[in-house]
């Protein structure tokens, strides 16, 4: 990726220009509804992701990109002229956030050519067009937000998306990005192939506290609103059935890039699994540990301690196992009994915990809410479950108050499900409203006058 990054923001400038010209705005020309436009949504039931139960027969006022005021549905001064959108039984609540997803990613599935082939045979141009549908596939199951966790080979394609969505020329969630994602040599795929070969990597490689810096410097320069950190890499069960973790960047690497990622005001992200590497990311002082799959009392103290997020991602380790007699298969089964037993210490210790999937590390066809049902089987009520993709996700995004809560004041992101999600999680896969800064995106049963 040597793209100007001054050019494809005039492009696309270019393009929305001339979709004005032919008349297509209503492709989706603006991100957000008209300034002036007022819309009174009504629901049988609302969760607004603070408050710990849900209220009944609510009316929440949108005015332009923003929610204004929450009342009754039967209330007497609710704005006339408004477009109402009934939700008649469905619970409504704020639009979720994954803070850990890989648009760029297809799933890694064998029999599709596992990770490598992503990286060796599809043009980027066909991994952003991938890119496009997942976001799309994103938003219309109700997440509105997501952090991206790293683009895998496909260089800045996460801004470019961003961009687009932003601009309305495409739908999607919000974007928190983080470009290309940092590793140390011998510390990320693509591998195995023969020496002499040069191969592409999934992330930047940098050795040393200078390069590390200089990374996070480029990935901030270009356009990362988050730097992706990978500090432990190959695992596998040693002789005494204890699961290892090969660790990557040292803890003066790490001090490096977080010093300069601070000095910018902006946040970073370690993806670490245990051991040496997890102790590093700690003593580096990272804001948030991706996936954490065995977690120490004492780790556990030292993230409260500092105040770490922990992103879990638990369903995705339940997929593409190998069979249990092979030391791959064992190491397999050995990540999915150490992070369910993590997840519930950390819960129980009180960690700061945010809704994270990795979805893209599975393919995009699969339902991002099925995490949720994990959450509750170690240890969430459905309410502490859905608040970790409202407003916990929200306040690990530095966003609290703005997104993931239906309060006045807040965006008007907002999704609707069929079902009690508080009597059942897996309700949250039925979505059947979703709204993005006060634009509807998925109508509900046709209903909506919008078109
Ligand atoms: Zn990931």
């Amino acid at each position: 990726m040597t793209t100007n990054p001054g050019k494809p923001r005039n492009a696309a400038r270019a393009l929305l220009a001339a979709a004005a010209i032919c008349g297509a705005h209503t492709v989706g020309a603006a991100a957000a509804a008209p300034a002036d436009s007022v819309t009174v949504i009504t629901a049988a039931t609302m969760i607004d992701g603070l408050s710990a139960r849900p209220r009944s027969n609510v009316a929440v006022v949108v005015r332009g990109d923003h929610i204004v005021a929450i009342t009754s549905r039967d209330s007497a001064d609710l704005p006339t002229g408004a477009r109402h959108i009934d939700l008649g039984a469905a619970t409504l609540l704020p639009g979720l956030i994954d803070t850990h997803t890989h648009i760029f990613l297809q799933g890694e599935v064998p029999a599709d050519g596992g990770y490598d082939v992503q990286l060796l045979k599809q043009p980027l141009a066909y991994r952003a067009a991938r890119a496009v549908v997942a976001a799309q596939r994103a938003l219309e199951q109700g997440f509105t937000t997501l952090r991206d966790m790293g683009t895998e080979g496909a260089g800045y394609g996460d801004t470019g998306i961003r961009q687009a969505i932003d601009e309305g020329l495409i739908p999607g969630p919000r974007l928190y990005v983080s470009t290309l994602a940092i590793s140390s040599t011998g510390g990320y795929p693509l591998e195995g192939y023969a020496p002499e070969l040069t191969v592409p990597k999934g992330v930047q490689l940098a050795d040393g506290p200078v390069e590390a810096r200089r990374a996070a410097r480029e990935q901030l320069d270009k356009g990362a609103d988050w730097i992706k950190v990978y500090m432990t890499h190959r695992s596998w069960v040693d002789r005494e059935g204890k699961l290892v973790s090969q660790p990557t960047l040292t803890v003066e690497e790490l001090r490096a890039v977080v010093d300069e990622v601070h000095g910018w005001g902006r946040k970073v992200a370690c993806h670490a699994y245990n051991g040496i590497g997890l102790k590093r990311a700690l003593d580096g002082g990272c804001d948030s540990i991706e996936h954490g799959l065995d977690l120490t009392d004492e780790e556990v103290a030292q993230m409260i301690k500092q105040g770490t997020w922990y992103v879990p991602t638990l369903a995705v380790y339940y997929k593409d196992l190998d069979p249990p007699d092979t030391p791959s298969g064992q190491r397999d089964r050995q990540r999915i009994a150490l992070h369910g037993a993590s997840f519930t210490r950390a819960l129980r210790a009180g960690v700061k915990m945010a809704f994270g999937t990795d979805v893209g590390g599975f393919p995009w066809s699969e339902s991002i809410a099925q995490e949720f049902a994990r959450e509750v089987e170690f240890g969430m009520t459905p309410m502490q479950a859905i608040q970790s993709a409202t407003t916990r996700a929200a306040e690990l995004l530095g966003m609290n108050g703005e997104i993931g809560v239906i309060a006045p004041g807040a965006r008007a992101d907002l999704m609707a499900v069929e079902g009690d999600p508080l009597a059942d999680v897996a309700a949250l896969g039925n979505a059947v409203f979703v709204m993005k800064a006060g634009k509807v995106y998925r109508p509900f049963s046709g209903k909506d006058a919008l078109h």
